[in-house]
């Protein structure tokens, strides 16, 4: 005969479903809660049975342990249990070992209950449960979790703790979701383990393929090992949920570039689980409003982040500049950004000051490998795009001619991704494109417009609205154009320099239209076009003068206007002299009423310029 002492009573582990229960045993369960008919009993989390008030031996109350016996298991899963008092009894545990999946491998397990070990890369609050972004070495994996709608779930659990996730493989929306039973945090070795286990794997998943680039070229592929690394660095964001902010200059050439890294992380982030939205919020593209990276910019972008950090547990961003972020200009913008750790990355060809490296964990410049401006933003930012993630490659690979025509590169670059792409895209067509987004950005003003540009390039594929759009854009463009040049070519100031360069002055301040398209440092542009044919020959220099700035344009005359700035700054005191911008175009910031002082000293720098013959 039995003794008491032996008989078994079964605890149920976590990960334990119906298949781990059988009739006839005796389990501990807990009080979940009582209906007219009897009270139900948790072996589990997740599995609960009931107990008819026949069967009920004592009186209880919620979160009661105790012994229950299954007398079946019916066809719907449902169980019927019965209560057993037994003093005297060996306990023993039905662990099912819970095999970790790999977040890729999911999506072969629906219905059933898994385990994922992770590291939490965002914690959401809904106005049901408590979404908490996973990721594994393998990919990205939101799990719901819910104790009460609106209110927090594992509340000990926080952003970038590594944990072990129990719960059902779900289709929601069409998308995979784990319905938690549990997370736990781990610790001590168990964490380490899993860590080092996540980073090693993503680092090899962040590595760039090895690729070509679309066009030859010596100085490009001396960047390569650069333009590896930004790619690596944005693949790594993209795949441990790191917001991206990517802000560029607001000109053709700096959208050009914006919009090919667009294309390969929006199509990075999609690919890689998450949900819906996540393109949206893990990826924002802005304008920046000075040709540089401004306080007002950084300061627009650490207030969103960090309330995007406290309000929905994102982490804080990773933050790439292109055809901008190179200058001293944009220090005081790193130096406030530096105070809460946020790692920059620069795609950039205006020259480069040497002092603002400290601040950027990458930059890619030409200048760093012997070659110059003319190799633009949009060739640089396009090769890092297909670097980053090569299935955009069809979608983005007239981009760098478009760049090159729209900033006027005169880099034998130019003329190899403009045969690249010469069938669909012929020079004409490149500038049409290029005016069209300078114009476009006027009227976004500071708004990304992410749909209509990608219309302008021709990216959503819908080319006869291309062609539309770019069409009427380009009648608009030139008619206002064409007013801005009646209005002020008759009001140039022409002025011959001993050099042999000539200086023409425009003030585009009281001879032009203000607050129009082009704006002066277009206005100046267009200015110099004209000027350069009716000079054919010619060193030519172009001032557009405003009350408080100057736009500059050469051809043929070897100035290097950042470096006049710094000297002005010095030889003129009470100038509040500032600027820059590439070597021979540029601009430069004074105070209105030192205006003349300031031109006079510039000219006269312009005149001990070299000049072409
Ligand atoms: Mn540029």
């Amino acid at each position: 005969m039995q003794q008491n002492d032996d008989i078994p009573v079964y605890r149920l582990g976590a990960t334990c479903d119906l298949s781990d229960v059988s009739e006839g045993k005796i389990y501990q369960g807990k009080v979940q809660g009582f209906a007219n008919f009897g009270m139900f009993v948790q072996l589990n989390d997740r599995i609960k049975g009931l107990v008819h008030k026949s069967n009920m031996k004592s009186e209880h109350k919620e979160k009661d342990p105790v012994l229950v016996r299954v007398r079946g298991i019916r066809p719907n899963g449902n169980i019927d249990l019965e209560e057993m008092t037994i003093q005297v009894y060996q306990v023993q545990n039905i662990e099912r070992k819970s095999t970790i999946v790999r977040i890729s491998d999911l999506s072969g397990r629906i219905g059933k209950t898994v385990a994922i070990e992770g590291e939490v890369a965002q914690i959401k609050q809904t106005s049901g449960p408590t979404i908490f972004t996973i990721i594994d070495e393998s990919g990205t994996q939101n799990v719901a979790a819910f104790v009460e709608a609106g209110v927090r779930a594992y509340p000990e659990i926080e952003l970038n703790d590594i944990v072990r996730v129990i719960g059902e493989v779900m289709v929601r929306n069409n998308q995979l979701q784990i319905e938690a039973d549990m997370i736990t945090a781990l610790t001590g070795d168990d964490a380490v383990v899993v860590e080092v286990r996540i980073e090693e794997a993503l680092n090899a998943r962040a590595e760039p393929a090895d690729i070509p680039l679309l066009i030859k070229s010596d100085a490009m592929e001396r960047l390569r090992p650069e333009m590896k690394k930004i790619a690596r660095i944005i693949r790594k964001a993209v795949f441990v949920s790191q917001p991206i902010i990517l802000r560029h200059h607001a000109d053709a050439d700096g959208i050009c570039s914006a919009v090919a890294i667009e294309q390969a992380v929006v199509a990075l982030i999609r690919e890689s689980g998450a949900d819906f939205d996540a393109e949206n919020y893990l990826f924002k593209r802005a304008p920046s409003k000075a040709p540089f990276y401004e306080i007002e910019d950084i300061t627009r972008d650490l207030d969103f982040s960090l309330k995007d950090h406290i309000r929905f547990g994102q982490k804080m961003p990773l933050i790439l500049l292109t055809d901008n972020g190179s200058t001293e200009e944009d220090e005081p913008s790193y130096k406030i950004a530096s105070v809460y750790d946020i790692p920059f990355v620069v795609i950039d060809h205006h020259h480069p000051d040497a002092t603002i490296d400290k601040y950027l964990v990458a930059h890619v410049n030409p200048y760093h490998v012997g070659g110059d401006f003319g190799i633009t933003a949009g060739m640089l930012g396009t090769e890092v795009a297909r670097l980053i993630n090569p299935k955009v490659e069809p979608a983005i690979r007239h981009i760098p001619a478009i760049a090159g025509v729209g900033d006027r590169s005169e880099a034998p670059e130019r003329q190899r991704y403009l045969e690249l792409v010469k069938d669909q895209y012929p020079e004409a067509v490149c500038k049409d494109i290029a005016l069209a987004l300078d114009y476009e950005q006027f009227w976004l003003r500071f708004n990304d417009g992410r749909e209509i540009i990608k219309d302008i390039l021709n990216i959503t594929g819908n080319t006869d609205r291309h062609k539309k759009l770019v069409a009427l854009l380009v009648d608009g463009a030139n008619s206002m154009i064409d007013d801005q040049m009646s209005a002020c070519m008759p009001h140039v100031v022409y002025r011959e320099l001993p050099s042999g360069a000539k200086v023409f002055l425009i003030d585009v301040e009281i001879h032009a239209h203000k607050f129009t398209f082009p704006p002066p440092g277009k206005t100046s542009g267009e200015v110099h076009d004209r000027l350069c044919k009716s000079n054919e020959g010619s060193p030519v220099v172009t001032i557009g003068i405003g009350p408080d700035f100057a736009v500059l344009r050469s051809r043929g005359v070897l100035m290097n206007i950042p470096r006049m700035v710094r000297e002005l700054r010095v030889e003129i005191p009470g100038g509040g002299i500032s600027g820059g911008g590439h070597l021979v175009v540029g601009s430069i910031k004074f105070v209105e009423g030192m205006r003349s002082v300031v031109l006079e000293a510039l000219i006269k720098k312009i005149g001990e310029a070299q000049v072409q013959k």
